[in-house]
């Protein structure tokens, strides 16, 4: 299948990923939309995503994102990407009125909806996916480095598991466009403000490990983020840093979002299957790296996971 053959007669289309957009989600959608922009030169491409983080104003025509969701437009399709539509936040209003829904993920947990549903866990990234859904002749410089950000955000810059032969493939078809590279690595993924890395230096610095140290935890609260000056953007990473404990089978690492309430990230060595904890608690991911949010103390939601966790150990 090609994404084109789904959006022929298409005339306004919407485009969507999740809440919270990480490198996967905002290079895939940017991507999808550069790539339309030239297949379909007649028609009119919005994209809705909440305001990215500013590593991404490297991607071209970044800043025609709309991040107010308020809009009483009806689009022909609305595409979905990087996750089931129950993470679309206040764009979802917009999808369910639309004429055609289309989703394309590569998570486990998505089971498919819409009326064309194209997802593939075994993908490293929504981004590499698409890929493969677009006629390599459209494909320009600037939709290439899209593609690529999605992809080396999502597999930690080609080594986690999920990287595949497929996926080091597309990364070298990428490449050939000339982009500067090892420069987008450097300043996407790597380079932290210097407030990021105080942060993540307190939440390694206040981690703990349970479960005869087979996990580890650490947590952030809405004071703590005040006072380092900082968002959940400024998080990314942290979690990563947790699961690089040696002997660690798997990291846990929450923020407050509100009156006792968490987003929750957890990342596994492949021992725990940390999206059956995650679907668990209504969120969702991959065996290796997943979310959720939940409400409760901090101590209170520890308990709750390290219930499901043991379990899985016990098996
Ligand atoms: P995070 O810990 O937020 O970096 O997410 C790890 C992986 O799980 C990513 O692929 C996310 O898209 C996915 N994920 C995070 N939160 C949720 C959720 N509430 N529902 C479904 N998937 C999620
Ligand atoms: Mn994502
Ligand atoms: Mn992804």
């Amino acid at each position: 299948m090609k994404i084109i053959d789904e959006l022929k007669d298409a005339k306004i289309i919407a485009i969507s990923g999740h809440i919270r957009p990480d490198g996967d989600c905002v290079g895939s959608v940017m991507g999808l939309y550069l790539y339309l922009q030239k297949e379909m030169p007649g028609a009119q491409i919005d994209v809705y995503l909440d305001k990215p983080a500013d590593i991404f104003d490297c991607i071209s025509h970044i800043h025609d994102i709309k991040s107010e969701f308020n809009t009483d437009r009806t689009y022909d399709v609305f595409v979905v990407l990087d996750t089931a539509p129950d993470r679309l936040g206040d764009a979802e209003p917009i999808y369910q009125r639309a004429g055609k829904k289309i989703n394309i993920d590569h998570h486990i947990s998505n089971t498919g909806y819409g009326d064309v549903s194209v997802v593939e866990p075994e993908r490293s990234s929504t981004a590499e996916l698409l890929y493969d859904l677009m006629r390599p002749e459209m494909i320009d410089e600037e939709i290439a480095k899209a593609i690529y950000i999605g992809i080396i955000h999502d597999t930690g810059v080609l080594r986690y598991s999920n990287t595949s032969p497929r996926t080091l493939q597309v990364v070298g078809e990428l490449i050939k466009f000339g982009f500067d590279f090892p420069q987008i690595i450097e300043e996407t993924f790597y380079e932290k403000t210097y407030r990021q890395t105080q942060i993540m230096g307190r939440a390694v610095a206040e981690s703990v490990r349970f479960m005869e140290d087979r996990c580890i935890v650490s947590v952030i609260d809405r004071r703590m983020m005040e006072f380092y000056q900082v968002t959940s953007k400024d998080l990314d990473g942290i979690v990563n840093q947790l699961q690089s404990v040696k002997g660690v089978d798997c990291a846990i690492f929450m923020y407050e979002t509100g009156e006792s309430e968490y987003k929750v990230s957890m990342r596994s060595n492949g021992n725990v299957d940390v999206s059956a904890v995650a679907v668990k608690f209504g969120g969702g991911g991959h065996v290796r790296a997943a979310g959720c949010t939940l409400n409760g103390t901090y101590q209170d939601i520890i308990n709750k996971l390290s219930i499901e966790i043991a379990e899985q150990f016990e098996k």
